[in-house]
């Protein structure tokens, strides 16, 4: 990641309050993934705000602000959780809620077994909160995998009481969380990997424009608001609804047999 040198000498490159794991400099390929909506069917964050925050109306209407840029997505974000805490949900009660709620993407299976036998390294990169990721990762594809996969994120201050708050990588980015910073310093490497990212929404547009290749999750009667946002913006991504068929890319272009430009003009996985 960014030296301290470069943390203040750049004003864009936000100071990091939590460590980011070693970069793979020794790869060819490097996949980052949103989690929230990405590898899980569904957002935890969001649901914790519907079911036991808020609620869909106020949250849809912070995401909209989020990406009309009336609101950043870290204060947004913020309240959103608070009205979980606020209704006297403890983080180990969420934490036993997303356990039992949370579902992983048909394909990551797969994918993640083919990651794995390729060589190319799968992090994740969330603006959720690292310890929850963490509890429903181990849920979901056992202790061994889920110890295996790196998790780039937020964490929670948790009070004696229960009572609980996201604490932000980085509190001076209107993001929370730049997702940029994942992507960049590989860039700078001498012989950069190539970057396949994955998200799904308002989390992700801090990363869209860095990676080699951008996939974007398309759900059926969802928001998709990262789609929206690559629309708006002309940045070149791919739509994919299932890791099954995003894997069918990747595979291509790890072979050699698709380059990154095709790739991205195929559109759809
Ligand atoms: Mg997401």
């Amino acid at each position: 990641m960014a030296t301290a040198q470069q943390q203040q000498s750049d004003p864009e490159v936000p100071v990091s309050t939590m460590p980011y794991p070693p970069l793979h400099t020794d790869k060819r390929f490097v996949v980052l993934s949103d989690w929230d909506g990405t590898i899980t069917t569904r957002d935890s964050n969001d649901f914790m705000t519907d079911t036991l925050g808020y609620g869909p109306e106020k949250r849809r209407q912070g995401n909209l602000e989020i990406l009309a840029g009336r609101e950043t997505f870290r204060d947004e974000f913020r309240r959103m959780l608070q009205s979980v805490s606020a209704n006297g949900h403890t983080f180990e009660q969420c934490k036993e809620a997303l356990k039992q709620n949370i579902a992983l993407d048909p394909g990551f299976k797969d994918f993640y077994s083919w990651c794995k036998a390729n060589d190319v390294p799968v992090v994740i990169i969330s603006s959720g909160m690292a310890p929850l990721i963490r509890a429903v990762l181990e849920n979901l594809v056992g202790p061994e995998d889920a110890a295996a996969i790196e998790i780039v994120a937020n964490d929670a201050v948790v009070q004696p009481d229960g009572r609980w708050e996201i604490a932000y990588r980085h509190p001076s980015s209107g993001f929370g969380h730049d997702k940029s910073q994942a992507i960049l310093p590989y860039r700078a490497l001498p012989d950069p990997p190539t970057i396949f990212f994955f998200g799904d929404g308002v989390s992700d547009m801090s990363a869209a424009r860095h990676a080699d290749v951008l996939f974007v999750k398309k759900k059926p009667g969802a928001d998709n608001d990262l789609a929206a946002y690559c629309t708006r913006e002309g940045i070149p991504h791919l739509l994919f609804e299932d890791f099954h068929r995003a894997l069918g890319v990747v595979r291509r272009v790890v072979a050699g047999e698709l380059s990154v430009r095709d790739a991205l003009a195929l559109g759809t996985a």
